[in-house]
């Protein structure tokens, strides 16, 4: 037992005090998603940690859209972010939830505070308040209009509710102190005015309310226990509770519950990455990149496209962990967690990225013969296939050099390689075109030398891999680098992006074994000696395969 609490992090070792303090049964958690842009790597953690209590603990975990804000609002959004929790293997039940639900029970707490004499209708602007607030070293001034009464603080409030006034021209402030130590504490906007076309309560509301505000209601609503939320709301803590206590606990539906407690984690970060939302878009909206899902992106619809999985996501974020001091990962370790997630999953196939044809002088004219290749030698369950082997084949152009260097044991005039699973070959000649480009490599082959085993125990140094070119299927294959130029600096001076003219090399003429004719969409494969690949789900057509490295 002891031991087993030393494996657990802070969140889970918080729980178990409450849950043996007795202040609540199991774990209710949510993710509370903007749906204001795609979800990315920082958003799986949140999503894996929050999920993943619940399934611990035998509790549940709810989808919530805090959609209160909006301008920035799009069902498309919604949509995308549904998909991305399901494919990470999160699942909601049917507790599908929208913060504009709960508009109707958020006016009537804001009404009770009102009563309470807890709130009141300002007259400052955005910018007279900032001014009013303080600073850290200085307390904040007393609004003019805090000594109104509770009647005229009940009519004007119904009167920003019924469109009698211009955006900014009055809001809601909840009355707290405006010496706190703490400038959330100090009266801090609650509702706003704001004349928009929300995309689900359409124009039902033309005052909306503030997150601080928003947030620990719907936690409450929805019988949230633990409110698990990033590092950056730790200041707010106190103004979540202060919420809680005054009107968020008469909305808990069950009564003998605790009422919601926020826990702060540290953001996920990956150095030299671009996560941002802001960033994201603009490249999406500038036509950089093809969309959110561009396989550049770390978003988890463009982690997807590029042929990760959600086990290695999830073993990311696992190796990140979970705690209250900030760090930054590598990209490094989400390749390692990709590799070795297809290590014994994706099978082992023979693709030609840069081709160059190999003629097999005294092989058979016409002859095709079948090679038996096991799939994948680290899983024996993924079986065998057979490769066709003939006098034409495709091999790659830095397989050959007409005038190697020391070390070099690949394919040069005169001397023997291996044709992995096949024969041994040794070069006789090559051809070029009038550019000096080699176009043709000429060789023998030794028919006893058949799946690649010396004869007579004359051993070859070089291994190449190898595709039959009548039965060769053509393919297009994607390769990536950072979006941004880590070299230089992620960011530029003027805030904008360095980008890297290389992210993108598209290769139109490869060419891979006739075995993967039928692969599709997120299809995985190892190319022997390439890396990763997958098929990209977007662009690849039946006829017309493409594929995108994962990882190298
Ligand atoms: P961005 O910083 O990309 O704009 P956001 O915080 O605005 O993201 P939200 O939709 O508000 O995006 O986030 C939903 C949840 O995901 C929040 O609870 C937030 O704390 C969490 N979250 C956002 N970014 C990260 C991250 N990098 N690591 C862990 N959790 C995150
Ligand atoms: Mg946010």
């Amino acid at each position: 037992m002891e031991n087993e609490n030393v494996s657990k992090n802070f969140i889970e070792q918080f729980i178990d005090q409450d849950i043996e303090e007795g202040h609540c049964k199991t774990v209710h958690t949510r993710f509370p998603p903007e749906p204001n842009g795609y979800l990315h790597i920082g958003h799986a953690k949140s999503i894996l940690l929050n999920s993943g209590l619940a399934q611990k603990y035998n509790g549940k975990f709810n989808l919530r859209f805090d959609d209160t804000n909006p301008t920035k609002e799009k069902t498309e959004f919604v949509e995308a972010i549904k998909e991305d929790i399901k494919w990470l293997g999160a699942d909601w039940e049917d507790r599908l939830f929208f913060a504009s639900d709960y508009f109707d029970q958020m006016y009537e707490a804001a009404v009770k505070l009102i009563k309470k004499g807890k709130a009141y209708v300002s007259d400052l602007s955005a910018d007279e308040i900032r001014e009013y607030r303080g600073t850290l070293t200085e307390p904040g001034k007393e609004d003019p209009a805090g000594s109104r009464s509770v009647e005229e603080n009940l009519a004007l409030f119904e009167d920003m509710k019924n469109g009698k006034f211009a955006d900014g021209e009055k809001v809601l402030r909840a009355r707290i102190d405006m010496t706190s130590s703490n400038i959330n504490m100090r009266d801090p906007v609650i509702y706003r005015v704001a004349h928009m076309t929300h995309h689900r309560t359409g124009d039902k509301w033309c005052i909306y309310p503030m997150y601080d505000f928003a947030h620990p209601l719907e936690d409450a609503i929805e019988g949230i226990t633990h409110s698990i939320c990033t590092l950056e709301f730790e200041d707010h803590r106190p103004l979540y509770n202060w919420v809680i206590d005054e009107v968020g606990k008469d909305m808990i539906p069950d009564k003998d519950e605790m009422p919601p407690r926020q826990i702060e984690f540290a953001k996920l970060y990956l150095t030299n990455v671009v996560t941002g939302k802001r960033y994201i878009k603009r490249l999406v909206e500038e036509g950089i990149v093809d969309g959110w899902d561009d396989p550049r992106l770390v978003s988890i619809a463009a982690l997807r496209r590029r042929g990760f999985t959600p086990e290695s996501i999830k073993k990311f974020v696992e190796l990140c962990g979970i705690s209250k001091a900030q760090s930054s990962a590598d990209y490094a370790m989400l390749e390692y967690c990709i590799r070795e997630d297809l290590k014994a999953k994706a099978p082992r196939m023979m693709a030609i990225l840069d081709p160059v044809k190999l003629v097999i002088d005294n092989y058979p004219e016409g002859q095709t013969e079948m090679l038996p290749v096991v799939n994948n030698p680290e899983n024996e369950a993924l079986g065998s296939r057979e490769v066709p082997f003939g006098k034409e084949l495709y091999i790659e152009r830095e397989d050959f050099m007409e005038e190697p260097p020391k070390k070099y044991f690949r394919m040069f005039p005169g001397n023997e390689v291996r044709l992995m699973h096949a024969y041994f070959v040794k070069c006789n000649s090559f051809v070029k075109d009038e550019n000096g480009k080699v176009t043709e490599i000429h060789c023998t082959y030794d028919p006893e030398s058949r799946g690649g085993n010396s004869p007579d125990g004359r051993k070859v140094k070089g291994t190449i891999h190898w595709v039959a070119a009548p039965t060769a299927v053509k393919a297009e294959v994607r390769l990536y680098e950072n979006i941004v130029d880590e070299e230089l600096g992620v960011y530029n001076e003027d805030g904008s992006l360095n980008l890297n003219p290389n992210s993108l090399t598209v290769l139109k003429e490869c060419y891979v074994e006739p075995g993967l004719a039928d692969a599709k969409g997120y299809d995985s494969f190892q190319f022997v000696r390439q890396g990763y690949f997958c098929v990209d789900a977007k662009d690849s057509k039946e006829d017309a395969l493409v594929f995108n490295r994962i990882v190298h």
